[in-house]
């Protein structure tokens, strides 16, 4: 990362705003994008650009859950924009829960790396209990099996710890500096006492369909990074290929976006409002209980209505949109597999089939035509 931010900053060509947030995209009459519109500043005026080309990599959505290990700031904004342009979106439901994010109250919630389970540490109930068996290995199953794991121990009030004393003890401060300040910051020495855990959103593997390279649906439109859907990580993605993801497509993407030419002027655009600190508390909540680790008919027919109750109180918000797309199609796929489980599904369909959803084109466009 610091070699890309070192090389940006040293072109002279790329003009960085530290300060802008993504607020929509602009499509010409034939429903090109052609730029983007950016609140700036802390006052957040509208500055409108425009491109020949729009990449998109604006990350995933833990922020809009409450237990999360991602920055609040990644709201699934990029793919609600995107979806507002028309543009293809794949498999929204397909969402990873990390097993081991530390639970020590702060947001986002600092990670318990898998690299500790495999130097040895174990995962215990708080009687001191095997979460998921003796057996030297049984800690280390896919990411969904241990994020259920975890997930019910705490329900069912037995609680959910990481006990790193005696595979890792004394060593833990230079075998894992990172997780040992974060546990110190929190008051908590994993020397001497095991790490309070719970499953917490971690990556999306759905969200904007590209190919490979980076091109959406939507003329004009890339995306790359955690906010695309390539496909390359299926309903679960293997740990710490997201990187090499974004790096491999993000070259690909960048060159294909350079070669863009033409679009036309582009129309009117009506800009998505923010959602309240209040409001995206209650939502990152539902989402949590109802879009997590587990979920059921009836808990995301309860979210779907507390997007509808949000949405006519605040208007149109691109994180409410967001978590509509999830939700939606959590509710829609009626079977479980990889990071989308649904209890009342709980079997794996014999035929994989993705989701593709596809808003209505945007009334700006219709107007024109
Ligand atoms: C704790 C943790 C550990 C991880 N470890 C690994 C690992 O070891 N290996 C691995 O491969 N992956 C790992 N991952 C996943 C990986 O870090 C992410 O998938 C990757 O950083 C995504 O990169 P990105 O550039 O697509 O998005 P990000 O790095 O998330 O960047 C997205 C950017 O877009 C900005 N943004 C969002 N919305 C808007 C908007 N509306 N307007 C303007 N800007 C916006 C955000 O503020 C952010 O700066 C880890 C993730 C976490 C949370």
């Amino acid at each position: 990362l610091s070699a890309v931010v070192a090389a940006v900053r040293a072109e002279k060509r790329i003009e960085v705003w530290d300060d802008g947030r993504l607020k929509a995209l602009t499509q010409d009459a034939d429903g090109r994008v052609v730029g983007a519109v950016i609140a700036r500043g802390p006052n957040g005026h509208l500055v409108e650009i425009t491109a020949t080309a729009v990449v998109l990599a604006t990350g995933g959505a833990g922020g809009l859950f409450a237990a999360t290990t991602t920055p609040s700031a990644l709201k699934g904004e990029g793919m609600a924009l995107a979806a507002l342009a028309g543009t293809e979106i794949l498999d929204p439901e397909f969402v990873q829960f990390h097993p081991t994010a530390i639970d020590v109250g702060l947001d986002p919630a600092p990670l318990a790396t898998e690299a500790l389970r495999g130097e040895g540490a174990r995962l215990i109930d708080g009687e001191g209990r095997f979460l998921l068996g003796q057996a030297d290995d049984a800690d280390l199953k896919p990411r969904d099996i241990v994020a259920r794991a975890v997930h019910a121990a705490r329900r069912e009030g037995r609680g959910a710890d990481l006990d790193a004393r005696a595979a890792i003890g004394a060593e833990f401060p230079h075998a894992f500096p990172a997780v040992f300040a974060a546990c110190m910051r929190a008051g908590l020495d994993p020397r001497l006492s095991p790490i309070p855990v719970m499953a917490a959103c971690h990556y999306h593997m759905g969200g904007i369909a590209a190919d490979a390279d980076g091109r959406t649906t939507t003329p004009g439109l890339y995306a790359v990074g955690e906010c695309a859907a390539t496909g390359v990580h299926g309903a679960n993605r293997l740990a710490s290929n997201s990187l090499l993801e974004a790096a491999a497509f993000g070259r690909r993407a960048g060159r294909a976006a350079a070669g863009e030419m033409g679009g036309g002027r582009p129309l009117p655009v009506q800009i998505a409002p923010d959602l309240p600190a209040d409001a995206l508390a209650e939502l990152r909540e539902a989402m949590t209980a109802h879009a997590g680790v587990v979920r059921t008919a009836e808990g995301l027919a309860t979210l779907i209505a507390l997007i509808d109750r949000l949405e006519a109180a605040h208007g149109p918000a691109a994180s409410l949109l967001a978590a509509r797309l999830i939700a939606q199609a959590a509710l829609d796929r009626r079977e479980s597999r990889g990071g989308h489980y649904r209890a009342d599904h709980p079997e794996t369909a014999v035929e994989a089939a993705h989701t593709r959803v596809r808003l209505a084109r945007p009334a700006a466009l219709e107007a024109a035509e």
